[in-house]
């Protein structure tokens, strides 16, 4: 398996549900040769195992351990079919808001969340006249501006950086202050993977060198240098520090994800979809990078940005680990690059709680969707989206919204949907 930069690479792995090993890339090169399965089948017990059980079973022998929860079962992931998406009728002309919120019901996945304040908000910017009801242009202008433009939409699922380390390895998200599980983020995970069409999968992964900027162990090494504040202080693993050498400002983490490393590999029990692609993040030495678009100084470009669109990607499901590092800086940036986004709250896990919620609320005055698994069910099925999409998509500010508090964001949103907090006069908040 050859690696390059910003590397795009399906591998005959993506075959397979399960596990990975550092043997993987002689296991592929075996599985393609008739002489070398001859020579493995040899050395079974039975001649006539298949070559993906032989494969198989070679791999289970290595990988790291994880006794916590049996490993997966080696079944490959249906073939992906990209089932039709029903599309939406367009909404008729003459409907007073309360016709138009009941209608909305059957577009929008999270519409019981959403206070009733904002779906008014969004009925008047339509109706313009200010006459309570949508005539023939008004609707026209809703139809071609939100029903039309939901009806084309692609998504793909972006799996961030679901690795052995973050899951129980050096830098295991459970040892993090909110003690979040990874394996819980899995179930609805998988689920997704498995039972899902979308239009692309991709899984990221943090492919560090062994002496990268963001390494504790080697934030005092000759190639870089510290400023005078930090260089005479006493650090411990999570501090943040200032290299003038690079110019960075830097969090320390215990050395994690070394390329090629039984840590970088994705966690055996993930689903991996076949036609999956694969985007690596953080090769530089000297530059981290927690989005998968781009790196910390957002010069280096990946490949996932121009993946998306070649292959006709707008809307975007996003999840993984860790939730307010990685999977939110990646969802920051597919906003930024005009995605409708929207991230999976209970197929993400991170490591700090009061963080985790403030990543929420910044994302929601973005118009990212922050969503359970089932509204990516209903997407992919039924074409439901999610609300801030609809808002993106009418060109309503994520800031005049509600925005959600507490540990859990999305719990919390369903509470101000039945009494919500803040009156709204002609869109301005007071
Ligand atoms: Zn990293």
């Amino acid at each position: 398996m050859t690696v390059s930069k910003g590397a795009v690479f399906p591998t005959r792995n993506d075959l397979f549900v399960g596990k990975i090993s550092k043997r993987q890339d002689s296991l592929e090169v075996l599985s393609c040769s008739f002489f070398a399965l001859a020579i493995i089948r040899s050395a079974q017990s039975s001649l006539f195992k298949g070559a993906i059980q032989l494969v198989q079973s070679l791999a289970s022998a290595t990988g790291g351990a994880d006794d916590k929860m049996p490993v997966d079962k080696l079944v490959p992931c249906p073939t992906r079919q990209i089932t039709k998406r029903p599309v939406f009728d367009p909404f008729t002309p003459g409907m007073n808001y309360q016709s138009f919120a009941e209608q909305l019901r059957t577009v929008v996945s999270d519409i019981d969340r959403v206070p009733q304040y904002e779906i008014r908000r969004l009925f008047e910017t339509f109706d313009v006249d200010n006459d309570g009801k949508l005539n023939k242009t008004e609707c026209e202008a809703f139809n071609r501006v939100v029903i039309n433009e939901v009806n084309k939409l692609n998504c793909a699922i972006i799996v961030v950086d679901f690795q052995n380390d973050f899951v129980n390895g050096s830098l295991a998200i459970k040892k993090g202050p909110a003690m979040q599980d990874p394996h819980e983020a899995l179930v609805p995970l998988n689920k997704l993977l498995r039972e899902c069409s979308f239009d692309l999968v991709v899984y990221t992964q943090d492919w560090h060198p062994p002496n990268h900027i963001s390494f504790y162990e080697h934030c005092r090494n000759g190639d870089r240098a510290m400023l005078p504040m930090d260089k005479g202080r006493k650090l411990k693993p999570f501090d943040t520090v200032n290299f003038g050498q690079p110019k960075c400002h830097q969090i320390l983490y215990p050395a994690h994800c070394l390329q090629n490393s039984w840590g970088a590999e994705l966690s055996p029990h993930l689903a991996r979809v076949p036609d999956a692609k694969y985007v690596r993040k953080g090769l530089n030495v000297f530059v981290d990078a927690y989005s998968a678009f781009s790196d910390n100084n957002g010069e280096n470009k990946s490949e996932l940005a121009r993946l998306l669109r070649s292959e006709g990607i707008d809307a975007l499901f996003i999840c993984g680990l860790a939730y307010e590092i990685c999977v939110a800086a990646t969802t920051r940036e597919a906003n930024n690059l005009g995605f409708y986004a929207a991230l999976v709250a209970d197929c993400s896990k991170g490591l700090n709680a009061e963080k985790i919620d403030e990543a929420n609320v910044e994302l929601s005055q973005r118009n990212v969707a922050i969503i359970e698994s089932q509204a990516v069910e209903s997407f992919t099925t039924e074409r439901k989206v999610p609300w801030r999409w609809v808002c993106q998509l009418a060109g309503i500010s994520g800031t005049e919204l509600t925005v959600p508090r507490g540990v859990n964001g999305v719990e919390n949103l369903e509470g101000d949907s039945t009494t919500p907090s803040i009156e709204v006069n002609d869109g301005i908040k007071v």
